[in-house]
């Protein structure tokens, strides 16, 4: 079947790093023979200028109608005196509705060639690798009712509410996930104080028994934000609500170094949805110098969740490791960081090291996963 992609490159680096990803998704998929075709849109203050608005019915008709949306970054300061919803990000935000994903998938890898890069201790990270996924559609940030009050004691208040069928769902992802990983979910919630955790925890352990490879541990969150700076390494697939998901996803990024390094995918709706992390970087957008590897390694979450090519993913991802443990490295993960001059792994210390571009760090990773599948597959010939 044709893999039909909508891109969205956005504003700022968003442009930028998306070539590049584009770039290596569609050498993988030359690689392994798939059929795939691209549509690039416009979104953001990209559709703004040119449209109006930010997101033009073409934009939305053209992702609902594919298999999965690769999208940059939007957003920039030209924009932020428009009001909230005619702004870029409101252009985002009506995507990801009409997508209808309900589970974010966020990896947080410690590279263990940069991990002089991470505020955390090269030794507390090393072999860090953490799938966080976060419910996203539920939770306080949509329940009914909210609002603020008025009157002689003024006041504010938000409505966390969970059903069974919101909590099923995305267990089941994160579940299947671990089934492919190293079997071990931890459910994240605050079961001691709040109803919506207890259904939470209620709900998930029954649905775990589904999955009896899988181990499955609770924990409460406060427990859960100390645990992942002090012991990283000990997580496979953290599963929590969304508030709890939101403040956990951003911390474990400190594991990988860099705002540029992280990839997202948000699955289950009607059409995935593939960013990095990272915003349009307004301060360092058109210089060619972004880090591209947050939006390569989300091309390669595409090709797992939405083209079922696993092994491409795989390929892309290990590529990532050979350009960064060969000493390639884009200009944020090349500065001077508190942790530079840590004794940091053995194995990178006195290797040189090169910035290179945007453009340049693309190449490196598109020619490593040309070699990368080569070499395995000569292995699997012989
Ligand atoms: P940002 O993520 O754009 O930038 C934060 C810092 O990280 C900056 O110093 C930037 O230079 C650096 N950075 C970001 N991506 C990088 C990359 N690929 N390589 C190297 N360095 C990188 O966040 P911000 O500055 O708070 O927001 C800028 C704009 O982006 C705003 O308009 C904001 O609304 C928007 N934004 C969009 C998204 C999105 O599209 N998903 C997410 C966050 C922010």
């Amino acid at each position: 079947m044709k893999l039909h992609i909508t891109v969205l490159p956005g504003d700022g680096v968003g442009p930028e790093v998306t070539r590049e990803a584009l770039r290596v998704l569609r050498t993988v998929l030359d690689l392994h023979g798939c059929d795939a075709s691209f549509e690039e849109h416009l979104i953001g203050g990209a559709a703004i200028r040119q449209f109006g608005a930010p997101l033009p019915e073409a934009t939305a008709h053209a992702c609902i109608e594919s298999r999965a949306v690769l999208l940059g970054a939007v957003g920039g300061p030209e924009f932020d005196s428009l009001p909230a919803g005619q702004r870029p990000e409101s252009g985002l935000l009506a995507l990801r509705q009409a997508l209808g994903g309900y589970a974010n998938l966020r990896p947080a890898i410690a590279y263990r060639a940069i991990a002089d890069c991470s505020p955390l201790r090269p030794e507390i990270i090393k072999g860090a690798d953490v799938l966080i996924v976060r419910e996203l559609l539920g939770g306080i940030y949509f329940a009914e009712p909210r609002g603020f009050e008025s009157g002689s004691r003024p006041g504010a208040y938000n409505t966390m509410r969970y059903s069974e069928v919101e909590i099923e769902r995305v267990t089941h992802v994160a579940f299947q996930q671990a089934q492919k990983r190293h079997r071990k979910v931890t459910s994240v919630d605050k079961a001691n104080v709040l109803e919506t955790s207890q259904l939470w925890r209620k709900t998930v352990t029954r649905v775990g028994c589904d999955y009896p490879e899988v181990k499955l541990e609770h924990m409460y969150v406060d427990s859960c934000a100390m645990r992942l700076i002090t012991h990283p390494g000990s997580f496979d697939v953290i599963l929590t609500e969304n508030l709890f998901g939101d403040i956990l996803s951003d911390e474990a990024a400190a594991i990988s170094g860099s705002l540029g390094m992280l990839a997202s995918a948000t699955i289950g709706g009607k059409v995935d949805l593939y960013e990095p992390v990272h915003g349009s970087a307004p301060d360092i957008a058109g210089r060619g110098i972004a880090n591209p590897l947050g939006a390569i390694a989300s091309a390669a979450m595409l090709l797992r969740h939405s083209a079922g090519l696993e092994q491409g993913a795989r390929d892309i991802e290990d590529a990532i490791r050979e350009v960064l443990d060969a000493g390639h490295r884009t200009a944020d993960l090349s500065s001077q960081h508190p942790n530079s001059g840590r004794a940091g792994d053995p194995g990178q210390r006195g290797r040189a090291r090169r910035v290179v571009s945007t453009a340049e760090m693309g190449a490196l990773v598109e020619s490593a996963v040309a070699d990368v599948t080569d070499r395995r597959r000569a292995y699997h010939a012989v």
